[in-house]
């Protein structure tokens, strides 16, 4: 039997980008996937990119015309609950289509001499030594063995892979429960009038709700992303469409999805295995969003994989590195955002939100500095102007002290969690400690309401 370098678990646009990255790097890569080719990409039909992000992930850019290419827009508005302060922030997105650009991602991968299998269901892990040594698949009823240097997980976010691990592993083998993701709903729809065809997105942070351009110039996506489950995001959905007036439109066709809303495990490697994309839970907290968030950690798992699997050494300790380098950056950049969100979002009010809007403390430039990079960053001079609006908001009667306690709660921690990614062991023996203090701010933390 062929011994792979890497064996990947999963096609869709993380499995298929790592493929991509480690056989340009002259390594051999075999992609198991458990849909047929046809299939892949197809859990929902249009996701975005930010128009920065092909340049800096070195990805293949549809234009229109394309199979994957769908539409594009610059103007992307964000607006208090009553819709009457829409704040501006122009950043190039380009719609695409998820099973076209996916089967490119895939053609290019193949290209670089990549192996895909499809039909090919992940069944359990081989084991050399008890340590990984390659997967055991099942096709056609079949199940056969594949031995490889390295096995990666990307098999998405409900991943039978990372979830059968041994509970003794330095990955952690947590299934996401109903708190850990957002339920997406998405209604695409045919506006009724010309005047009313969109030219950006608006979203409505409070609602966990949106408006944004697709596919068909005269229609639209309305979304709405919330916890809990399907049926709250939808009371959540009726409730903005109480305070929100659409665009009139026809109901199309209605996708629902899933995303990762939780903190990733806090190593993405053991022995001979990393995790990455949706199944290491890698997506924004801003909007959850994955595609190039995943990438970013695949763009160092890449390297780091380059330089071990050279040396012969997978091990753990030779993989920790990917820790260290993504929980410094991202990881950190991520864990502030994240607390904070959840801190101000659940402490927040409608009329709390409407005060922010109204008053500027959610200002374009606000809005912008969200939509632009990993962490949402604070300046001094929005923080003094932020504790003046708010004390002018308790004055007022219309900010309630205990939010505003909340809020400077949820900044110190969100720092404190930085900090604390920042501050990654570098070695294995001082990960359990480190993993311990972690647990209890993520504790405190908790999960979005
Ligand atoms: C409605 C909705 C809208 C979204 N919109 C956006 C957006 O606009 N922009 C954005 O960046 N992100 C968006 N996201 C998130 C984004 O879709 C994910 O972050 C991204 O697709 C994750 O890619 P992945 O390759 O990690 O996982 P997946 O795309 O889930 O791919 C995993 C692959 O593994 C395969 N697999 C699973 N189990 C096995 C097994 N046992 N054996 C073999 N193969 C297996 C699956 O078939 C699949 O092909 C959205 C999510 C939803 C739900």
């Amino acid at each position: 039997m062929q011994t792979y370098d890497v064996v990947i678990v999963g096609a869709g646009t993380a499995g298929a980008f790592l493929a991509n990255r480690l056989c340009a790097r002259g390594h051999s890569v075999l992609v198991i996937e458990k849909n047929p080719r046809e299939k892949i990409g197809t859990k929902y039909d249009i996701f975005h990119i930010e128009e920065k992000e092909f340049a800096r992930f070195d990805l293949p850019r549809p234009v229109k015309g394309d199979e994957a290419w769908a539409f594009e827009f610059t103007k992307n508005y964000t607006a208090d609950p009553k819709n009457l302060y829409p704040r501006l922030a122009e950043n190039p997105i380009v719609g695409l289509h998820m099973h076209a650009y996916t089967v490119l991602l895939n053609e290019r991968a193949s290209a670089a001499g990549a192996d895909f299998l499809y039909g090919a269901s992940f069944s359990d892990f081989l084991y050399e030594d008890g340590k990984i040594s390659g997967v055991i698949y099942e096709t056609d009823g079949e199940q056969y063995e594949q031995r490889a240097k390295v096995t990666v997980d990307c098999a998405g976010m409900f991943s039978p892979v990372r979830t059968s691990l041994p509970d003794d592993s330095l990955v952690e083998n947590f299934k996401l429960g109903g708190e850990d993701m957002f339920y997406v709903i998405l209604r695409y729809v045919k506006l009724l009038h010309e005047k009313d065809y969109l030219d950006g997105s608006c979203g409505w942070p409070f609602f966990k709700s949106w408006i944004a351009p697709c596919a068909d110039p005269a229609g639209a996506i309305v979304g709405i992303g919330a916890g809990h489950g399907y049926d709250y995001a939808e009371s959540v959905y009726q409730k903005m469409l109480e305070h929100i007036t659409l665009p009139e439109h026809e109901l199309v066709k209605i996708e629902k999805g899933c995303t990762p809303y939780t903190r990733p495990p806090y190593s993405f490697v053991t022995d001979n295995f990393v995790v990455s994309g949706d199944a290491g839970c890698l997506t924004k907290p801003i909007n959850g969003e994955g595609v190039t968030s995943g990438m970013a950690h695949l763009e160092i798992v890449a390297k780091v994989l380059d330089r071990r699997l050279r040396t012969g050494n997978t091990s753990a300790e030779a993989l920790w590195e990917i820790n260290r380098k993504y929980n410094l950056t991202q990881g950190a950049d991520f864990a502030f955002t994240r607390a904070l969100l959840v801190g101000v979002i659940n402490a927040a009010s409608f009329d709390e939100f409407e005060f922010a809007f109204e008053s500027g403390l959610i200002s374009d430039e606000l809005v912008s500095a969200g939509s632009a990079g990993p962490e949402l960053k604070l300046s001094p001079a929005f923080l003094a102007g932020a504790a003046k609006t708010l004390l002018g908001g308790i004055f007022s009667g219309k900010v309630s002290k205990q939010t505003v306690k909340e809020t400077v709660r949820a900044l110190k921690t969100a720092n404190a969690v930085k900090a604390h990614y920042l501050n990654f062991p570098d070695k294995i023996e001082d990960f359990k400690d480190w993993c311990a203090a972690a647990d209890d701010m993520w504790d405190r933390i908790g999960k979005i309401k």
